[in-house]
């Protein structure tokens, strides 16, 4: 089956009205809105608002993909809701006050749902390896269709974070941090298996490289990706951002469970070549991989429990050198990340952590907002 992904390159990227066009034809490509969404239909935005960092800093997606998607699926008689549920201990309304959400959301009058505080449903994975089980909002279960709208970025764990990461962002709080603790690539994979989006339309004007997710270098791209398919989207924009989707580990396991290959995605629109930009990607080494996955396949069931005392993960990754480490210099005691450690293993006032308690779920190194937590094995290949 063919699954047919759309580029259009904007001429101008800071010209709001030229984005809304844009994205507008973006998503003509495919077919037009009214083939997705039906007249009466309860649509869910999902953007990425992970954290408390405004468009302007490509951590988050651009107001203007909302704002656009909101009068796209009126003008199809259908009702839109915004929902996401921000990145651990990052407080929704925080976010969605500094990402501009809220004050979006209140003059288009549209709902603004926090996925980290809705009822939720406990569903089965259907070939669940890292999730068995997955708790998901009822609100999403209950939807019509649901709309991605990611950013297009690097992520210093999964290489990239695109159209099939977001949809991470539905789990509710403590579960977000499971998904780190028992292999973030399988259950970004497994969270496919339950929730698949109906249009995805990727906010690739400001996107992020480097260390992302939250707080990398932004690039100017201008481009606009759309698609029916996630995984198709993420392996037409990991070509575009110069990597091999079989490079992706997420990418490359979704490949063989879901039987899409690069082959199946045919680019429609601006042509890749013409778009194609070899970003800066992190990238684990041999030695952090050996690590990890040893201690995955020897004590996953200890691991899974949160139970580092019986864990061998503590003493794989400290002979690896695969730990996180504080850089004291850097650090300002804010808190962050030992506020988010799901095994107390930082020790705020020495600025250390504990080898013999960390299980190297690496939420820590994602949430410090001043880059202060490095993991030595983790590099980042720089432009070509
Ligand atoms: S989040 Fe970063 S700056 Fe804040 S206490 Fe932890 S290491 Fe230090
Ligand atoms: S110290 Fe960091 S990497 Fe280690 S368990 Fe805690 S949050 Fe995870």
């Amino acid at each position: 089956m063919t699954h047919v992904v759309s580029f259009v390159k904007v001429k101008d990227p800071l010209d709001e009205v030229e984005i809304k066009h844009a994205i507008s034809s973006s998503v003509d490509l495919l077919g037009g809105l009214s083939s997705i969404v039906r007249k009466d239909d309860r649509v869910i935005l999902k953007p990425n608002l992970e954290a408390p960092r405004h468009a302007n800093t490509a951590a988050t997606t651009s107001m203007v993909f909302i704002e656009r998607l909101v009068e796209l699926i009126r003008l199809a008689g259908a009702r839109p809701i915004v929902a996401e549920g921000p990145f651990m201990n990052y407080d929704a309304k925080t976010v969605f006050t500094l990402t501009g959400a809220e004050e979006l959301c209140r003059g288009l009058d549209v709902e603004l749902v926090n996925l980290n505080d809705t009822e939720t449903v406990e569903v089965r994975v259907p070939g669940g390896k890292a999730h068995k089980k997955l708790r998901i909002p009822r609100i999403i279960l209950e939807a019509d269709k649901i709309v991605n709208l990611p950013k297009m970025k690097t992520h210093h764990l999964t290489s990239l974070t695109c159209s099939m990461k977001n949809l991470k962002g539905i789990l509710p709080g403590r579960d977000k941090q499971l998904s780190h603790v028992r292999g973030l690539d399988q259950a970004i994979v497994d969270i496919n298996k339950v929730v698949q989006s109906d249009l995805i339309v990727v906010d690739g004007i400001l996107a992020m490289q480097g260390r992302g997710p939250t707080f990398g270098d932004s690039i100017q791209l201008g481009v606009i990706i759309a698609g029916t398919n996630d995984l198709a989207v993420d392996i037409a924009c990991s070509q575009m951002m110069g990597l091999d989707p079989d490079d992706v580990k997420h990418l490359r396991i979704a490949m063989q469970e879901f039987s899409i290959r690069p082959g199946d995605v045919k680019v429609v629109g601006t042509p890749l070549e013409e778009v194609k930009t070899q970003f800066n990607v992190p990238r684990e080494s041999w030695t952090y991989r050996f690590a990890q996955r040893s201690a995955h396949i020897l004590d996953r069931q200890v691991y899974q429990q949160f139970r580092p005392e019986k864990s061998i993960y503590p003493l794989l990754s400290g002979l690896f050198g695969a730990h996180p480490r504080i850089d004291a210099a850097k650090c300002t005691v804010c808190g962050i990340c030992a506020k988010s450690c799901p095994v107390d293993a930082i020790d705020l006032p020495k600025k250390k952590i504990l080898a013999s308690k960390c299980i190297d779920c690496l939420i820590c190194s994602e949430l410090c907002p001043f880059q202060a937590i490095q993991i030595k094995s983790i590099s980042e290949r720089k432009n070509a």
